[in-house]
């Protein structure tokens, strides 16, 4: 970000995939002035992960046959072929975007906070740990890792969320892990193949097949491999029997997990609350509107319906069903939310068509969702 620019076209909040895809976009867009602050460092959620975990979807370099690499935010790189892996951990990926930000030179602020983002008659006044920063729009990419879901049970305190590097430590005996989806899984995996006997609960079963093909409400193949083993070794038990409702410590260093309509369970280590992330919009919140369900409403240029010149990228985005929680999934819109940004300042967009050809540019969401045949 040059000290000497007045107003910036866009600023861009947060450094993680979505915003270096999207900072990559903007530098496209010719004669665009943007820039990105970040309060820790560049990729700093990917560095925050705990160490086991890595990505579940797979990285190939596929982008000269025109299969982009799944884990990709610019057609022209891929995790695979930088990182030299398939399944990158929070460090690989957070060096791949480090790889990625160097080569395009995205101009970034790191080690600053947003604290405030105010709508004023022509654009944003952005407070931040190192000042105030005037743009004429703004694009939240905050990601929602530092936001975890703690659902309201009595006694949560008395759990680790998936997220913290304590559900990944070293457990013994009987171990129970609320939540039943990929990080439930990754982590009762985990915490078998280490030696302890572990229950998920879910409700809602979702490691079991159902009909749809999309990843993002389907156990990834990989992840229902490892559970398979994980079964045979008869030390993995998959219970739906009813909703979680409270916590208990006990005396001995064992803990009650109570269970609505069905026989409490014992743990000899904190429950694990393998129980997602919310929306994580930080001081963007107040400048979109909810949904109904927690996540941001938007119209169709992933612009908030109550704040012009601010845009959402990344994990958060949804439009009607859709969920756009993998990187595969929200970089179709980078370019899209460059595009119109950059066509509402008068700019010549034309090279994003880049991105199109790569197959990384969905301007018309009526086309995805489409289910495998087979
Ligand atoms: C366990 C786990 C596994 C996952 N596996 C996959 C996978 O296999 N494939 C996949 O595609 N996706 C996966 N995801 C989803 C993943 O979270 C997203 O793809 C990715 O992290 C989202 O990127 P992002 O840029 O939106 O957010 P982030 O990577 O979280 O980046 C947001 C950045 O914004 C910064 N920030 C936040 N608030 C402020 C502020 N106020 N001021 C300044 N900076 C701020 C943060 O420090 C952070 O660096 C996984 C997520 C988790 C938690």
């Amino acid at each position: 970000m040059s000290e000497q620019t007045a107003v910036l076209d866009t600023l861009v909040i947060g450094a993680g995939p979505a915003s270096i895809g999207t900072a990559v976009a903007l530098q496209a867009v010719h004669g665009l002035v943007h820039g990105v602050v970040e309060r820790g460092q560049l990729g700093q959620s990917f560095l925050d992960w705990p160490e086991q975990m890595t990505f579940l979807t797979p990285s190939f370099t596929g982008n000269g046959f025109g299969a982009t690499d799944l884990n990709s935010v610019h057609p022209q790189t891929s995790p695979a072929f930088s990182l030299g892996v398939d399944y990158p951990s929070g460090a690989q990926y957070a060096r791949y975007l480090r790889g990625v930000a160097r080569h395009f030179a995205v101009p970034i602020m790191a080690e600053t906070e947003v604290t405030g983002i105010r709508p004023t008659t022509d654009g944003f006044a952005v407070d931040t740990s190192s000042g105030a920063v005037a743009a004429r729009t703004v694009v939240w990419a905050g990601g929602e890792f530092h936001t975890p879901r703690q659902p309201s049970l009595a006694g949560v305190d008395h759990s680790d969320h998936s997220s913290a590097a304590a559900a990944w430590g070293p457990r013994s005996g009987r171990v129970v892990i609320v939540g039943g989806y990929e990080s439930g899984l990754d982590l009762a995996c985990h915490h078998v193949a280490e030696g302890a006997s572990v229950t998920v609960v879910d409700p809602g079963h979702p490691w079991e097949a159902g009909t749809g093909s999309d990843p993002s409400f389907r156990l990834a193949p990989r992840t229902r491999a490892r559970m398979k083993a994980a079964l045979a070794t008869g030390r993995l038990t998959l219970s739906s029997a009813g909703a979680v409702t409270g916590i208990r410590a006990g005396s001995t260093g064992a803990y009650t997990v109570a269970i609505a309509g069905a026989m409490a369970l014992v743990a000899d280590s904190r429950p694990i609350l393998a129980t997602g992330f919310g929306a994580g919009l930080g001081p963007a919140a107040d400048l979109f509107e909810d949904r109904g369900d927690g996540w941001p409403l938007l119209d169709e240029n992933d612009e908030s319906t109550l704040t012009p010149g601010l845009f959402l990228v990344g994990a958060a985005l949804r439009h009607g069903g859709l969920t756009f929680c993998f990187v595969y999934k929200y970089r179709q819109r980078f370019a899209h939310v460059a595009g119109v940004i950059g066509r509402r300042l008068g700019k010549d967009c034309a090279a994003l068509e880049e991105w199109r050809t790569a197959g990384m540019l969905t301007d018309d969401l009526s086309c995805c969702g489409v289910e495998c045949a087979c």
